[in-house]
């Protein structure tokens, strides 16, 4: 029983990053792929002659020439091959320059292809070509002492077996253990690994919380207990700077070195927003997800986002996909509930006292109100946020009921 615990404790999870190699790091790494495209197209290629005798055999006694096909084909059989390519290899060097877990993979690889063949989920495993989009090889993390044969050094580096120390973009922090690193190469000539690690799930205790809620321009949202979480300062300095480049871009002769060299400079603002922003909605995710049992918000389409001229309103749009992008998995994850309130829900315009529905709260610019009916005085956000949870809790109960 520990086992089955042990298992569903963790998860696995992929990181995604360009790479920089230098031209003796890329030359390595087309070795490679050329390597394990080899040893897969002849490792296809044995397992295609002992099927050809099966075929033949099989016509003999389909023509009568013989009483049964006794011929028992062996299926095509992942440790075998391989053990047959630890021989191969003794006798061909150059196939020993790459890593050799690359290679290990690129045969497990076609034990997986012919076991789904057998299944008949697919079709026959195909050869390789040089010519396909994807040119890709996997390498295996081995541990020695607790040090992977893949790691992050620093900060923006990362180790590949029979490759050595290659610089990366690290756009996020990579958690959790090491298990294997996937490099590709696309058609234009970029180098891209996805890293796949072996995550523990924290555990969370269960939460009596609950919250809805509403996301705003200003800030970046208001929760239905009152809080209201303000975007990072940061982020205001960086988008001055970003309009600044943008004016010096704008100025620039389209197509000349200055030109270029500045929108490398947008670029790299862009970056820096686009990390900032991942870094904020990360934790403020991970920490509404553990306070809380249950979590309400607003079904709010992203829209005409590139048409919008309005810059932190575009900012805010994205980062509220996001938002809701990491608020949906970290929920099934850790065994929360996410609600999604339907977009044409009124939150700003219910009174949350006594549900009367006030037309006059529409402009945005209307930041306070007094109920008509009752006379209670309502923030803004705040009060579309406790709709937006008494909303959820609602259809969650009739989710119920419908049990
Ligand atoms: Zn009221």
């Amino acid at each position: 029983m520990d086992d089955v615990k042990e298992k569903s404790d963790t998860y696995h999870k992929g990181f995604k990053f360009r790479l920089y190699p230098t031209n003796e790091q890329a030359i390595q790494f087309n070795k490679t792929i050329g390597c394990c495209r080899y040893s897969f197209n002849l490792a296809l290629k044995k397992q295609k002659e002992k099927d050809f005798l099966w075929w033949i055999t099989e016509e003999m006694f389909q023509n009568g020439q013989l009483l049964s096909n006794e011929w028992k084909g062996p299926r095509f059989s992942a440790n075998a091959s391989m053990k047959d390519h630890t021989q191969f290899k003794k006798t061909t060097p150059w196939l020993k320059e790459v890593d050799s877990t690359a290679i290990q993979n690129a045969i497990q690889y076609l034990g997986e292809a012919y076991d789904s063949y057998y299944k008949k989920e697919k079709g026959r495993p195909k050869f390789k070509s040089k010519k396909n989009a994807i040119q890709s090889y996997t390498s295996k993390c081995n541990y020695n002492k607790g040090v992977g044969t893949i790691r992050i050094v620093d900060e923006n580096y990362i180790i590949l077996p029979k490759v050595g120390k290659v610089r990366f973009a690290k756009s996020k922090e990579i958690d959790g253990k090491i298990i294997n690193a996937t490099v590709r190469r696309t058609p234009s000539g970029k180098y891209f690994v996805s890293v796949l690690c072996e995550v523990k799930k924290e555990f969370t205790q269960l939460s009596m919380f609950e919250t809805g809620i509403d996301v705003g321009l200003k800030d970046f949202a208001t929760l239905s207990d009152g809080t209201v979480i303000h975007n990072p300062k940061h982020f205001y300095g960086l988008e001055e700077k970003l309009k600044k480049e943008q004016r010096i871009l704008s100025r620039r002769i389209v197509g000349s070195q200055n030109w270029h060299k500045q929108k490398k400079k947008v670029a790299k603002v862009h970056e820096k927003i686009a990390n900032a922003r991942e870094d904020f909605l990360q934790k403020l995710s991970t920490m509404l997800v553990h306070e809380n049992q249950v979590i309400s918000i607003e079904d709010i389409r992203v829209k005409n986002l590139l048409k919008n001229g309005n810059l932190a309103k575009a900012i805010s749009d994205v980062s509220w996909s996001e938002f809701r992008r990491m608020v949906t998995y970290k929920c099934k994850w850790y065994g929360k509930t996410l609600v999604v309130v339907g977009s044409n829900y009124a939150s700003s315009q219910l009174c949350n006292k006594c549900k009367y529905k006030n037309k006059a709260v529409k402009d945005l610019a209307v930041r306070e109100w007094e109920c008509p009916n009752c006379r209670t005085t309502h923030d803004r956000d705040h009060n579309a946020a406790k709709n937006i949870l008494a909303e959820g809790l609602r259809i969650l109960s009739e989710m119920d009921e419908a049990v």
